[in-house]
């Protein structure tokens, strides 16, 4: 088209707001097929300012969104005065740029450091705008003013202090219109802007003068000591002060925070509330005698309450090993069950605030985890707060290109659509804007939420290290740069806010405070009752005598119950006959197999008014076809559990099939278990050997928790172990890695033989006062094993026996050998020695490895002490099982002069062969010589 008429065309009034549908349609026309729309059309499109790094369903959804928002705005779609319709149409543009690239040329680094590319999106001539425009008038779109028009000037103005200021606001990438345009509206109301009156900019001003006096006090009096210093990152503290009393504002009744040591002495004292002079002791060497090992400072949790507009808010600062960002599932299970306990089922009275390192959020898989389970129906708390204290350094490693592949660290929140604020840490106004916002968006759309702290580290990773050895050019821009207390305070001063003189005060009374070792939080408050008393449970141990017995009747009643459903609910036809046989068993006409026996442990629990919570991989069906506690309607896919319909008023029983992941799923249940004493709280491995994706939990939480910080945790976990022969991975739950973290009683490891033994141990993890891990060798053939049955009466004692003796009726003084064993390799040993029906051998099982049943063995040995040989029998080869670990306690059991041989696997590598062949042939061998008594 020749230039004059493309003008005219233009000029004319197609592109008036009015038209924007009939625009939109074509334009989507366009992008579908751009020969579908006449060459006038196709030139205009063209022309369209490009924004990189949004895919074209984006900009095509954005624009579409922008038209649409223009139709439906009759009084902002008037032409307005010497603008051209096209000029309108890239105005629009513009303003889209900048939401979608804004923050990348936003004032984010404190330190002026970083090197980034001129934006081109966010330049007029891009949008083939220019200063000459600057006095024409323009709608402005969805652009959240209070203005329908406003000059180019001004709204170029108005989008760069939005967007390219202290806060850089990552959310185009949200799917959700409502949360995309809720977040618009906050920040482009007031320009990202905050208006704060004195007395907040005093508070603020107290968080930063508290976070540096902690820190330089603590460098004083300590030097050289290990602190993990917060300096450069100071605004955490009103942040995280803020948070807290606006959540206490909007209702929230308890804070659980999540963090690593970086930070963690100043939070303790500037936000917990925790006594500094009881720091200064811990410095001094001093130490609670309580705990059997105890923990470093900067590992310490920490409870208090914190006095808000709303009442008093409870917190929880969780302990947390030195393993980066593994604290964060553990914290968001013990939200879970608080939220439960107060039958919070959207988040509004708990809320979860995990505070992440720049290095570790970009570098840690379980963050991704955790991310991932933010919405899922068995994990979610109604959105978490994820704070970055991003100082730029992952402990000597700074530069990006060695630290992550994405352009933030945050990247990973994209993948749940959670927005991401970034903000200069030395504008601590800009701060606690986005605090507010990101904690009313949590609360408005119940989703996580990311806030990157953009800060630096005043010094080495700790305070012995010298960090310009390896990042000279920063730390010489460091020891140049005046702190944020001090930044601020000259603000404050030069705007007539608050006077040096006045900033000076608060500082001496800071210090002041810290020389008289006293709390420096105002709004602390002593804990006053809160949801749970956790001193039932202590001071308990594992033999502990209890009320165990449940009646046959009760038993029937509870099985009659647990065995039906409705005739509205057709299931699956294997499914019908595991039922039809539970109707059996209920009866007593049948013996009792492992489900009905373990799903009854439930029934019996939440009929106590408790609450029985079990996730795992498959946990509903159970991953070897035995549980059923799901009943799956053939017709419409509906759902029944005949456990959640026990009896009015029962305890609830919550089962659900989890997210692909152990690490995570392991953490959060044990946090959970950590702040829920009173039921049963069950982790299911798939396969036991998946169990060790989640090592770090089991070393740094489950296994030492109590002895490092007094946290008793009554997690039980199921973990379906034994040698049928399906190779290397699905057959060991390594037996052996939870027996070598075995001791001071930290846990118990149970290898149950029968259903009542399944059924008991189950039980007595609830009924016992006792509060401790419970690691269970799970079966996986022993789940149908024509013996492993048992009767009413078996499980109406309440006993687990740690140790069972002889079953079959043999003489002891026939005896020569005493074979000892745990799981299902018994039920080999039986068959074989039946078969043979040999009367010189018995065998004892030992059902509870850890703590070890020494006088329950020995009483089981008085029969046998004429006996001189004794074997240990295991499936596994003989660095693994419980061979190596558990000897001596053996050794210890037989009568002196006696001698303890193995029968088993010889070492291995690998936990199992792959081939069937091989293992019938090991495992025949193994058998064959348990039983082959020397003459
Ligand atoms: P929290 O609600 O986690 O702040 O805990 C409040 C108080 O309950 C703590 O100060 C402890 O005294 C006690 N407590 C919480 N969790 C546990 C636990 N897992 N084991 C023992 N005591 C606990």
């Amino acid at each position: 088209m020749p230039e004059g008429t493309m003008k005219a065309w233009l000029e004319s009034s197609h592109l008036s707001g009015a038209n924007a549908t009939y625009i939109e349609e074509l334009y989507e026309s366009y992008l579908d097929n751009s020969q579908s729309v006449s060459a006038e059309w196709r030139t205009l499109f063209q022309q369209l300012p490009k924004i990189e790094g949004a895919d074209l369903e984006f900009r095509h959804s954005e624009i579409r969104n922008e038209f649409k928002e223009l139709a439906k705005q009759s009084h902002k779609t008037v032409v307005v005065s010497g603008s051209s319709d096209a000029k309108q149409v890239k105005v629009l543009q513009l303003i889209n740029a900048f939401r979608f690239r804004g923050h990348q040329n936003a004032n984010l680094d404190p330190l002026g450091l970083w090197k980034r590319d001129k934006v081109r999106d966010l330049q007029l001539s891009h949008h083939e705008l220019s200063e000459n425009d600057f006095d024409t008038e323009f709608n402005v779109g969805s652009f959240a003013t209070s203005q329908d028009a406003m000059k180019l000037g001004d709204l170029y103005n108005a989008l760069k202090t939005t967007y390219c200021g202290s806060i850089g606001a990552e959310y185009m990438h949200i799917t959700d219109t409502d949360e995309k345009r809720w977040i618009q509206q906050r920040l482009e109301s007031v320009q990202s802007q905050a208006k704060f009156s004195v007395e907040q900019k005093e508070e603020i001003l107290k968080g930063l003068i508290a976070a540096d006096g902690i820190c330089k006090y603590l460098g004083a009096k300590f030097p050289g000591a290990k602190r993990f210093s917060l300096e450069g990152g100071d605004a955490l503290v009103p942040m995280l002060k803020e948070l807290i009393s606006r959540a206490g504002t909007q209702g929230t009744k308890e804070v659980v925070i999540g963090m690593a040591h970086r930070g963690r002495l100043n939070v303790l004292v500037n936000v917990m509330g925790k006594n500094p002079s009881k720091l200064f002791d811990e410095f001094g060497g001093k130490h609670d005698e309580i705990l059997s090992s105890g923990d470093v400072k900067y590992h310490q949790g920490y409870s208090s309450d914190f006095v808000t507009p709303g009442g008093n808010v409870h917190l929880a600062l969780a302990f947390n090993p030195s393993h980066l960002e593994i604290v964060n599932p553990v914290v968001i299970g013990s939200v879970r069950a608080r939220q439960d306990r107060r039958g919070d089922k959207v988040g509004d009275t708990v809320l979860p605030v995990t505070i992440h390192g720049d290095a570790a959020i970009a570098g840690q898989g379980v963050v991704q985890e955790t991310f991932n389970m933010s919405q899922a129906r068995a994990f979610k708390v109604g959105g978490t707060i994820r704070i970055v204290i991003n100082n730029q350094v992952g402990f000597t490693t700074s530069n990006p290109q060695d630290t992550r592949s994405g352009e933030y660290c945050t990247e990973i929140a994209k993948m749940v659509s959670a927005p991401i604020l970034h903000v200069n840490g030395d504008d601590p106004e800009a701060v606690i804007l986005a605090t507010q916002i990101a904690l009313d968006y949590r609360n408005e759309f119940k989703r996580d939420v990311v806030i990157d702290l953009v800060c630096y580290r005043r010094h080495g990773h700790n305070e012995a290290d010298e960090p310009s050895a390896t990042q000279p050019l920063m730390y010489k821009k460091i020891k140049k740069h005046p702190t944020p207390r001090q930044l601020y305070a000259q603000q404050l001063d030069t705007e007539g806010s608050v006077s040096l003189d006045k900033s000076n005060e608060l500082t001496a009374y800071y210090r002041k405070l810290l020389d008289e070792g006293q709390c420096t939080v105002e709004q602390w408050r002593p804990m006053t009752e809160h949801s749970v008393d956790w001193t039932p449970y202590l001071g308990h141990d594992w033999d502990d005598d209890y009320d165990k017995e449940i009646s046959v009747e009760k038993l029937k009643e509870l099985a009659g119950k647990l065995s039906t459903y409705p005739e509205s609910h057709p299931v699956q036809g294997r499914v019908k006959k595991i039922y039809d046989d539970r109707v059996k068993m209920a009866s007593g006409e049948k013996l009792l197999d492992w489900g009905m026996a373990e799903n009854l442990a439930y029934a019996s629990i939440v009929d106590l008014g408790k609450r029985v919570r079990i996730t795992g991989q498959d946990s509903g069906r159970g991953t070897f076809f035995h549980r059923h506690a799901v009943l799956h309607n053939q017709d419409d896919a509906s759902k029944y559990l005949p456990l959640q319909n026990i009896r009015e008023g029962q305890g609830p029983f919550d089962i659900h099939d989890s997210v692909l992941s152990e690490v995570s799923v392991v953490a959060f249940e044990y946090g959970y278990t950590t702040a829920e004493p009173a039921g049963l709280t069950i982790w299911e491995a798939q396969f036991g050997d998946f169990a060790n994706c989640a090592q770090v939990v089991f070393d740094q939480f489950i296994s030492s928790g109590e002895q490092k910080w007094g946290r008793l945790c009554g997690l039980t976990m199921l973990l379906p172990h034994g040698y049928e022969g399906q190779g290397p991975e699905h057959s060991s739950a390594r037996l052996e890695r939870f027996l070598q973290l075995c001791a001071d009683h930290n846990m118990q490891v149970c290898v149950p033989s029968t259903p009542a033994q399944v059924f008991n141990m189950l039980r007595r993890q609830v009924v016992r006062p006792m509060r401790r891990p419970l690691v269970v060798m799970s079966p996986k053939s022993l789940l149908r094993h024509p013996l492993a049955v048992s009767s009413l009466e078996e499980l109406s004692t309440g006993v687990f026996h740690n140790v069972i003796g002889e079953v079959d009726d043999i003489d002891p003084k026939k005896v020569t050998r005493v074979v000892f064993c745990s799981g299902k390799v018994y039920y080999e040993l039986l068959d074989q020695r039946r078969k043979s029906e040999q009367e010189n051998v018995v065998i004892i099982r030992i059902e509870q490895l850890y703590p070890f049943p020494e006088v329950e063995l020995q009483a089981e040995l008085a029969k046998y002490q004429h006996v001189k040989q004794f074997v240990w029998c295991q499936e596994e080869p003989q660095n693994q099982g419980a061979w190596y670990c558990s000897q001596h306690h053996f050794r210890a059991a037989i009568p002196e002069g006696t001698y303890l041989t193995y029968a088993g696997r010889k070492a291995s590598a690998a936990p199992a062969v792959g081939y069937m062949s091989v293992h019938v042939k090991e495992q025949q061998a193994l058998v064959n010589d348990a039983l082959s008594v020397e003459d």
